[in-house]
């Protein structure tokens, strides 16, 4: 009989950990969550992101290999299947010296650079010639990136679970170690997989003080701009960020943002959204028709989503709690998407480890 696992959570970690458990065909899977693709809450940050693919992670680290593993699975979803609502943007990046060291500065440190790790890793990598850059701007790169529907990569990614046998179902846990009772079959899992995001804080046996919420505010139009584009920093206040992500299939565009950390507030502050909007316009006047400012903006709606930010990195680690084997797989803060295949697939090698057996992933 194949071992009994249940994953708690339904965010893009829990469902591609899921989804490479489930294809493997060697485990009988559950997916329980509070919040499930559809959902729009502020506990549930998968559904706010842009979500595009802009490595930060330092070299050297689980990150970077989580990130440098998920850009072939992401290509390939962006080359051959349309239906999983993920399509190829060219995005261009903007440094401004004055943003060394501040929050937005700090978190795009890798990204801004010439010497990119990553610039054999996504395609057409570049550095823009000084004649290209925008007033106010000191450098610049563009690459190939891809940009994710959310709305409808999510669902997709619940499908391919189901559609490799995982059971879905609604739960609310307050102890990591009930999910254990919460297989479809009515069995005890031998093993869960923790992939409860911000909720690691709180959640009983896991209770990660590391952990903490970054909170991203945006705004999302009708309007089609052609490319995407991020810049270090802004004159707003240093947690404060400009970007522009195009979703693909009529997702929408998204017009970011900013970085505050330990700000847990979920209403749209509506004064920020005019800053992003200006900055944004400003950054790239092809978003409005000619001669028009941000009231040529179509507005779909204002939001705010919590990154699930975590002090020293992702934790995809194993230990035993209960009694009762745990993979955790949670702490992906702004960079959720990006690391999304790697870290799963680190997770499900110790899956495998643990349960000793299973295909490699
Ligand atoms: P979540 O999506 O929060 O999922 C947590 C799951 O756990 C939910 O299903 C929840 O219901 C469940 N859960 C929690 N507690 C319990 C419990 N006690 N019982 C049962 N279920 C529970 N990332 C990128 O890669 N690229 C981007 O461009 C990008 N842009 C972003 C922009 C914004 C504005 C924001 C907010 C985030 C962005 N991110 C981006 C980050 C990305 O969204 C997150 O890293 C990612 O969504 C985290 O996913 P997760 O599955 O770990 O957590």
């Amino acid at each position: 009989m194949a071992p009994k696992i249940v994953v708690l959570g339904a965010g893009v970690s829990g469902l591609t950990t899921a989804l490479l458990l489930a294809r493997s065909g060697d485990y009988d899977i559950t997916i329980v969550a509070k919040h499930m693709p559809g959902d729009y809450d502020i506990e549930y940050a998968s559904p706010w992101a842009g979500a595009n693919y802009l490595p930060v992670a330092t070299p050297g680290t689980p990150s970077e290999t989580y990130e440098r593993t998920t850009w072939p699975e992401l290509a390939r979803l962006a080359e051959s299947l349309p239906e999983a609502g993920v399509h190829f943007q060219d995005t261009v990046i903007y440094r401004r010296a004055k943003d060394v060291g501040t929050a937005t500065g700090d978190w795009f440190a890798e990204l801004l650079k010439e010497d990119a790790w990553f610039k054999d890793v996504v395609p057409n990598f570049r550095i823009l010639p000084t004649s290209d850059l925008p007033a106010g701007i000191d450098g610049g790169t563009a690459f190939t990136s891809v940009c994710f529907n959310t709305a409808l990569y999510l669902p997709w990614l619940t499908s391919q679970c189901l559609k490799h046998g995982a059971q879905v179902r609604r739960g609310i846990v307050s102890h990591v170690a009930e999910a254990a009772n919460l297989h479809h079959t009515g069995q005890r899992a031998d093993l869960l997989v923790n992939c409860t995001g911000l909720a690691s804080l709180r959640l009983g046996g896991v209770e990660d003080a590391a952990v903490y919420p970054a909170r991203g505010q945006i705004v999302v139009v009708r309007n089609d701009p052609q490319v995407m584009a991020s810049v270090s920093g802004t004159d707003d206040g240093s947690d404060e960020a400009t970007y522009i992500m195009h979703r693909a299939a009529g997702g929408g565009c998204i017009l970011g943002g900013c970085l505050q950390k330990d700000n847990w507030e979920s209403q749209p502050d509506p004064n920020m959204a005019v800053r992003i909007m200006k900055r944004c316009v400003e950054l790239c006047p092809k978003l409005v028709p000619e001669g028009q400012g941000i009231e040529g903006l179509s507005i779909v709606r204002h939001s705010v989503g919590l990154r699930p930010m975590r002090k020293g990195g992702p934790r995809v680690e194993r230990e035993v709690i209960r009694g009762v084997p745990v993979v955790h797989n949670y702490g992906h803060g702004g960079y959720g998407y990006q690391t999304s295949y790697g870290a799963a697939q680190a997770a499900g090698r110790l899956v495998r480890k643990a349960l000793g057996v299973g295909a490699r992933l």
